[in-house]
């Protein structure tokens, strides 16, 4: 008997290994529904409203949740690893990124600043956290959201920096602090993602901010200011969704539909980078 030249076998073997199953697979797959990632907060414990003190716990608010899955993303918290460096297997499940709030400021050394007087409290384990899973996410095109701190960390993490204290760094700037319902206006720049998104000029934001994006970081253009200047959006525009919003959507979310198209194109992008399965 004579062996079959290599390639027929090979031939013959993929034939095999294709026919029966190919279509059955092919039939089953489907779009999934994109996995978001959300960074928590990692409470110290040292704060005065902390839940245990003494004892570092892991927190995040329900209306980050509740946003994303009502927009079809399935939530999956993260913790702020221990080290920096092992952001890579969080990045293997994950269709998009979104960094939500932060009681705490990103320590100026990350954008190359002495801290200022009115700098508040640091988190430097989660700050390192969630610059190292910005930068990975950034690279392999991951759909990013950031959401107040989450949108200076964001700018931070591509190269940016932050004014430290807007009161005593922008003359003549409103009050950005304690407004949980909207205050402020802000003007979308044209023909930015974020305005295209929603679909507007100008929208009332709330603002719960003492610091700032000053220059927007590497590929980033500013895509909602406030009228005393007060930068309020930045957004990598070559990108379906690399956005970081100054105010906070999801705790506008239930009532405002502005808030609820957010969500729903940062999921959507998420779905298309997720591979179908
Ligand atoms: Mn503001």
């Amino acid at each position: 008997m004579r062996w079959p030249s290599t390639a027929k076998r090979l031939a013959n073997a993929d034939d095999t290994c294709r026919a029966p199953h190919q279509g059955i697979l092919e039939k089953r797959r489907k779009p999934v529904q994109p996995r978001i990632g959300i960074t928590c907060d990692l409470d110290l414990g040292t704060g005065t409203d902390s839940r245990a003190p003494g004892r570092p716990t892991h927190v995040l608010y329900d209306d980050y949740v509740q946003a994303v899955a009502t927009a079809g993303g399935v939530p999956i918290l993260l913790p702020t690893a221990t080290r920096g460096d092992s952001v890579a297997p969080y990045m293997q499940v994950l269709h998009g990124l979104l960094i939500p709030g932060s009681p705490t400021d990103v320590d100026p050394a990350c954008y190359g600043e002495e801290p200022h007087p009115r700098l508040g409290p640091v988190n430097p384990r989660r700050t390192s956290f969630e610059l190292a899973i910005v930068r990975q996410a950034r690279a392999q095109g991951l759909p990013i959201f950031g959401i107040c701190g989450g949108a200076q960390v964001l700018n931070v993490a591509l190269g940016g920096s932050l004014y430290q204290d807007i009161p005593s760094q922008v003359s003549k700037a409103y009050k950005h602090s304690g407004s949980p319902d909207p205050s402020h206006l802000v003007d979308l720049v044209p023909e930015t993602r974020l305005a295209a998104i929603l679909r507007v000029q100008e929208t009332r934001v709330n603002s719960l901010h003492h610091q700032a994006i000053k220059v927007p970081g590497q590929e980033m253009v500013i895509s909602a200011s406030a009228r005393d200047g007060v930068i309020e959006a930045v957004e990598i525009s070559s990108q379906p969704f690399v956005i970081g919003v100054q105010w906070h959507p999801e705790r506008l979310f239930a009532d405002d539909e502005a808030s609820r198209r957010l969500f729903s194109a940062f999921v959507q992008a998420a779905a298309t980078y997720a591979p179908e399965g």
